[in-house]
């Protein structure tokens, strides 16, 4: 299951760099997060980060997003391979191409 921000987020910033997913950001109002991005923090840590750092433990499960820990581990995967693919196609564009 991916994780939500609820509203009563105080938007203290300090879970955003604790994702290794880069799944959370900042909304139009309070911090949210991509559930497709979200796996519980499985495949990276035992327990989800954000929620424990979040001062107002205000970061429950999605009960949009009903995902076995299979299936959270298979996210992980097409992320992390998403990621080498980013990486591997920057590589390989010319220099000049580079921002
Ligand atoms: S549970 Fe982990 S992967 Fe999901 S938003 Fe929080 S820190 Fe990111
Ligand atoms: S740690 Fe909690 S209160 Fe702080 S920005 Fe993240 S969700 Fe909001």
């Amino acid at each position: 299951m991916a994780l939500l921000i609820t509203d009563d987020c105080i938007n203290c910033d300090v879970c955003e760099p604790e994702c290794p997913n880069e799944a959370i950001f900042l909304g139009p109002e309070i911090y949210q997060i991509d559930p497709n991005k979200c796996t519980e923090c499985v495949g990276h840590f035992d327990e989800p980060q954000c929620v424990q750092v979040c001062p107002v433990a205000c970061i429950p499960l999605n009960p949009q997003r009903l995902e076995s820990r299979e299936t959270l581990m298979q996210k992980y995967h097409r992320l992390v391979a998403q990621a080498k693919g980013d990486a591997g196609a920057a590589q390989a564009l010319p220099p000049a191409a580079l921002p």
